[in-house]
């Protein structure tokens, strides 16, 4: 008794690096997360977004690759709005 509950924790802490890894994160990172929250870090990493499996477009002002959801470019300053599906590129 008593050695159960870190086991059980460590066994979600493993599976949760191993998904944290396959979507291009840090997987001693989400091994930290969920060891320390089992569960929680295993639902947190299958819902979190990756940034690889983003689609792209590129700024019409700057021409910096900025990703789909964000709504002011970072390096100009422009109001983007939603793209052309042509200019959306996929990795
Ligand atoms: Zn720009």
């Amino acid at each position: 008794m008593g050695l159960e509950y870190p086991v059980i924790a460590f066994s979600f802490g493993l599976a949760t690096g191993i998904i944290g890894r396959a979507k291009g994160s840090s997987f001693w990172l989400w091994l930290i997360v969920g060891t320390v929250l089992p569960l929680l870090g295993l639902v947190a990493v299958i819902l979190h977004r990756s940034e690889k499996t983003e689609p792209e477009r590129q700024c019409p002002t700057c021409h910096r690759a900025v990703k789909l959801y964000v709504q002011v470019c970072p390096r100009c300053g422009t109001d983007l709005y939603l793209p052309d599906p042509a200019e959306v590129r996929r990795p």
